[in-house]
């Protein structure tokens, strides 16, 4: 595995921390939480719309973006889009970035726990492309895979995010079902007000299109 530095570098090039409240990734957030492994998805109303689905390993998040977001439904697949490595302190970020930076938009925290890998040997799985893992997290729960299809032009592979079949698949679509912010109860709209984003385009994520409740 590369070191977390390393691989924080696309992350750091594409972003002036002057401009941006995301954060740079020079601090280490406090330790203590043993051997858990964070999962974060960030709701991203970016020049499009997707949910970032970030997974902690190696001191870093691996980052897929997923223009549908998650579904729990196992015959549904989702691409997921590999890209850049994200320092762990974006785990905790909720926001908006502003007009004019790289990703420019409002960041909402939609769903946030642990993961635990299906099979101890993470790196293999990476490798192979084929990661079997449990979320438990506030929306999400129960098994799920991200298979590989292909390795994309730019250099970033292609993923697909599919739930497993357990007791927690679903036809229920979660994403209008639980629009809401785990960190904070707002929906997008509200986050774009608070942080003098653009409120019209982020209530458009919300539920209900265009109505700020
Ligand atoms: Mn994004």
């Amino acid at each position: 595995m590369k070191n977390a530095k390393a691989s924080l570098e696309e992350y750091r090039r594409k972003r002036d921390f002057q401009a941006t409240p995301e954060p740079d990734g020079s601090s280490r957030p406090a330790a203590g939480s043993g051997d858990d492994l964070l999962f974060v998805i960030q709701k991203h109303h970016a020049s499009r719309l997707h949910y970032d689905f970030r997974l902690e390993w190696g001191g870093v998040l691996l980052s897929w973006a997923i223009p549908k977001g998650p579904s729990l439904d196992p015959s549904v697949k989702r691409l997921a889009a590999q890209v850049e490595d994200h320092p762990l302190e974006y785990g905790g970020f909720e926001g908006v970035i502003p007009e004019g930076e790289y990703g420019a938009g409002t960041v909402m925290l939609w769903d946030r726990g642990r993961w635990v890998p299906e099979a101890p040997d993470v790196v293999a799985a990476l490798r192979k492309g084929d990661l079997k893992f449990t979320l438990y997290g506030e929306k999400l729960h129960g098994s799920w895979v991200l298979v590989r299809t292909r390795f994309g032009s730019s250099g970033k592979p292609q993923w697909l995010l599919i739930k497993h079949r357990d007791k927690y698949a679903s036809s229920q679509g979660i994403e209008a079902a639980k629009p809401r912010s785990v960190a904070s109860g707002r929906l997008m709209a509200d986050i774009a007000s608070a942080d003098h984003g653009d409120v019209a385009k982020a209530a458009t994520a919300d539920p209900g299109g265009s109505h700020v409740r």
